[in-house]
């Protein structure tokens, strides 16, 4: 039946298309789509989705009550004397009104897919037998490459990438060590660090395991190095930037797992040096906030000489397929949103592309799901497109990844042994 094919792609893919949905929704489980950069190992579902699901589902409770307490307690304060929006505020709440229908009919899709709804809860499953587990690995803190990457001795840090060229064993000594890499040290921060096999390459830094997928690469460092990665020419330079900044106005929570940076700092990020010479399509996550969108529309894109041509709702959703918070709360939009533009692509492109929606379960705090392949119908360009990721921090098959810590969700432990 159409259903069951349905659901079996989804199983293959990660991707759930909705038949019979006027509008360009999709529903996506990013562990299904990260999957399909690994052979041996895979993305472990329960770490994934450590916020949604499992232990730290009654933290999450815990954490909504004391925010819809407070919220009501706010809601109270405000009863005895209504507020008046603000121009941003009321400029807010019209964007909102106007995505307001397509999310809606986003989120009646998802319910009316029933066979879909009833998988959502074992997407967070690791496997049925515990056998295939791959051991935990202590999970001892975990080194913040950001403040490795700040220290004088950062120059220093190698990493060893395991190539499986040569096959060696130890017999000399007593106990029998895993020599069937043939470790390369490189310098892990303002480095490039490629992986140009077909497979993925197992990794160590300061005694942990990272997985690095196939054809892909990473650049570790701060802002202020960007510009190495500006190439020799520009048809050698991107198609898909993705970019995801740490704006300033973020949350306190988010403020303490990474650092932000000042609007003005991301005028400087150099995308038109990086793009290929067919031109490339610019996706950037932004929040909510009014004045952030003002400034990207503005003043920064612009300034990067990108035109904007659509926008992709992320429309964020619990286990049970409800929606993370009501859709017209005003500080806490169950959504975000990721402005898509254009930069210096030939005639033909730009105008064609509508706005749509993508459902997902979230993973961590602020991590966002892998849409870079529901985009490529958009690349311009010929040849297979070049694909970046700035301010990343994890990395995908035949990407490269930049940022402070784009190896962070390559650490061996959000990964089970296939
Ligand atoms: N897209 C990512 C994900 O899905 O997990 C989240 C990116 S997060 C919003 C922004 C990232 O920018 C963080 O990893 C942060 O450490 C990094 N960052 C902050 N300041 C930076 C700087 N000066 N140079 C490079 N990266 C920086």
């Amino acid at each position: 039946s159409e259903t069951s094919d349905q659901l079996a792609a989804f199983f293959q893919s990660g991707i759930y298309r909705f038949s019979n949905c006027a509008v360009s929704v999709v529903f996506m489980d990013p562990v299904r789509v990260l999957n399909r950069s690994y052979s041996r190992f895979r993305v472990s579902p329960s770490t994934y989705y450590s916020r949604f699901f499992s232990s730290n589902l009654a933290a999450d409770f815990a954490h909504r009550e004391t925010e819809l307490s407070s919220s009501s307690k706010k809601r109270k304060r405000k009863e005895k004397k209504p507020p008046l929006l603000n121009e941003r505020e009321q400029a807010a709440d019209q964007r909102h009104q106007l995505a307001r229908p397509l999310l809606l009919k986003a989120h009646e899709c998802l319910i009316g897919a029933s066979e879909l709804l009833g998988i959502l809860r074992s997407l967070s499953c690791d496997s049925s037998s515990m056998a295939e587990r791959r051991k935990p690995t202590v999970v001892e803190t975990e080194p913040s490459f950001v403040e490795l990457g700040k220290v004088w001795q950062a120059p220093l840090y190698e990493i060893a990438l395991k190539f499986p060229r040569s096959c060696r064993s130890n017999e000399n000594e007593g106990d029998i060590v895993d020599q069937c890499c043939d470790p390369g040290l490189v310098p892990v921060f303002n480095n490039l660090v490629v992986n140009e096999t077909g497979d993925e390459v197992e990794a160590e830094f300061l005694s942990r395991k990272y997985v690095i997928p196939l054809e892909s690469c990473f650049y570790m460092s701060d802002l202020g190095k960007i510009q190495n990665l500006i190439p020799a020419d520009s048809g050698s330079g991107f198609n898909l930037i993705l970019i995801d900044p740490p704006w300033e106005n973020a949350s306190a929570h988010q403020k303490l797992m990474y650092p932000t940076l000042p609007n003005r700092y991301f005028l400087s990020l150099p995308i038109k040096k990086l793009v290929h010479s067919d031109g490339a399509l610019v996706g950037l996550w932004v929040t909510n906030w009014e004045r952030l969108r003002n400034f990207v529309l503005e003043e920064l894109f612009p300034s990067w000489g990108v035109t904007y041509a659509a926008s992709l709702f992320w429309l964020k959703v619990k286990a049970d397929g409800s929606l993370t918070s009501d859709l017209d709360l005003f500080h806490h939009r169950p959504y975000e949103c990721l402005l898509l533009a254009y930069c210096n692509t030939k005639s033909g492109m730009g105008g064609t592309m509508e706005d749509q929606v993508v459902i997902s379960i979230p993973g961590d705090y602020s991590r966002k799901p892998p849409v870079g392949e529901l985009l490529q119908k958009y690349v311009p360009g010929v040849g297979p497109p070049r694909c970046i990721e700035l301010f990343a921090r994890e990395m995908m098959a035949g990407w490269a990844s930049w940022g402070n810590e784009p190896l962070h969700f390559q650490d061996s432990h959000y990964f089970l042994l296939n």
